[in-house]
């Protein structure tokens, strides 16, 4: 195997190397993202407005366009201690298989229960709605990872923990939901009859298996009529991108130990907080104009907001109770095909993401789920780690961007997020072994549905 002189397989920070801050892209951004609307009023949520849905600090953070650097408390530090730094790995394997010329390493962040990043940013939120004096948190889960990570940081810290899931994955994901009931979680499948939001989309729509934006709705509206409790969202917001940033802050300190510079950063998306943490301090550097780098996110053909969407204010559930958002989104009543098993289907995307999207800092492309499987597949058999499929998207395009430089003879540096661990996603590799994965792509038609659910806002 080639190997680099002094690069090694894995590379890990020193604990006391570990960020101490986290880093708020949005103070280095021209153009900052626009501001959660009040659905009624169409003005800015104030931070008074926020508070009732969200724990204070946490709504400060939401706001908060200018400070760039924001301590992390120390008793956040100490949990990230039990799993971070995460190793930024140089996939050697990877590249003598593919015969690239290309430099590929990836930040795993998989290496804890909950099996991904979203661990970050639970232990933030939960920090904060503890510091608040707050009995628990409300929630909603899709594929489960999330309410997982949630359940974790709730138990650490004492903590109720009332997650909805999406009621397909609560089916299909049994072991998941057990998961968090071992961590002290209770967990009902929504749609639910134990919400008024739950009850009418319940009514109207029989039989659903629900959605994200379902299960959002309901988790709000626990949160809002039970004393003492706050919702959290485990994507998304501008706050959860904040947390995330732990992720590229480690990566560029470990690259810069090494003189390592990438060419490429690649995530996937699904609403934007593994990505928008990854490339936090090298789309920092471009914003300020020190640096240039590609930024690539990549999101399912079957749920193509960057790609497909419009940038528009939009409702981040599907009871349109939550403020509405300006982002790339396909509208709140898109819910992607059944067929889609690979996760990252969120029908809207961060609004910080969609403003540096917007302004051509990044770039997104859309990729079909087999090929998405086929890339999880080959990466799993030489690198070891069985991906989440969410992950695979990125690995789908970091070994596409590998695969060109074989064709020009360059020698680019490629980073991508490798955001989590896919033993729970047996039943999609299955189908992808059993040759029953199909590629679903929505008609124009299809999407133009969604669109016009869109809330008319003239901004
Ligand atoms: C939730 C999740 C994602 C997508 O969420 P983002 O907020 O877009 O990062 C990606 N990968 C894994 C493993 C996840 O659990």
């Amino acid at each position: 195997m080639k190997q680099e002189k002094n690069i090694p397989y894995k590379i890990y920070l020193e604990e006391d190397e570990m960020p101490k801050s986290w880093y708020n892209m949005r103070a280095d951004m021209k153009t900052k993202p626009a501001p959660l609307l009040n659905p009624g009023t169409l003005q800015p949520m104030t931070f008074d407005e926020l508070r009732g849905v969200f724990c204070d600090e946490l709504v400060r953070q939401e706001l908060d366009d200018t400070t760039a650097y924001i301590e992390i408390p120390a008793e956040i530090r100490d949990f990230y201690r039990m799993y971070r730094p995460s190793p930024l790995v140089r996939a050697y394997c990877l590249e003598e298989k593919l015969q690239t010329p290309a430099k590929i390493y990836y930040k795993f962040e998989g290496n804890n229960t909950s099996g991904s990043h979203k661990l970050n940013s639970a232990i933030a939120q939960a920090y904060y709605a503890k510091q608040q004096g707050l009995k628990g948190v409300t929630t909603e889960t899709g594929a489960g990872q999330w309410g997982t990570a949630l359940s974790m940081a709730c138990a650490y810290l004492g903590l109720d923990c009332k997650v909805y899931m999406v009621k397909v994955s609560y089916e299909q994901k049994p072991f998941r939901r057990e998961v968090m009931r071992t961590y002290g979680a209770s967990v009902t499948p929504s749609p639910s009859e134990t919400t008024n939001v739950g009850r009418k989309i319940l009514a109207e729509h029989p039989g659903t298996t629900g959605s994200l934006g379902c299960a959002i709705s309901e988790a709000v509206e626990v949160a809002t009529s039970n004393e003492g409790y706050r919702y959290v969202l485990g994507s998304v917001l501008n706050q959860v991108l904040l947390h995330q940033s732990v992720i590229g802050l480690e990566t560029k300190t470990a690259m810069d130990k090494y003189g390592i510079e990438p060419d490429i950063i690649i995530g996937c998306a699904g609403g934007g907080s593994n990505l928008g943490g990854l490339i936090s301090p090298f789309m920092g550097q471009k914003l300020r104009g020190e640096k240039d780098y590609r930024f690539i996110a990549v999101e399912p053909a079957s749920c193509p907001s960057f790609t497909r969407g419009k940038f528009a204010y939009d409702f981040c559930d599907t009871g349109m109770i939550c403020p509405l958002a300006k982002m790339y989104t396909l509208g709140s009543g898109f819910i992607p095909s059944p067929n889609h098993a690979g996760g990252l289907r969120f029908h809207g995307m961060s609004s910080t993401l969609s403003q540096l999207y917007h302004d051509g800092y990044m770039e997104a492309v859309a990729v079909e789920q087999t090929s998405v499987f086929e890339a999880a597949e080959q990466f799993a058999r030489v690198e070891g780690i069985l991906p989440a499929p969410e992950s695979a998207h990125a690995i789908r395009v970091a070994i596409d961007e590998a695969l060109k430089c074989k064709e020009t003879g360059e020698e680019k540096t490629i980073l991508f997020g490798l955001t989590g661990t896919g033993y729970f996603d047996m039943v999609a590799y299955e189908k992808f072994h059993d040759g029953e994965m199909t590629d679903y792509i929505p008609t124009d038609e299809d999407l133009q549905k969604g669109f016009d659910g869109l809330p008319k806002v003239d901004k």
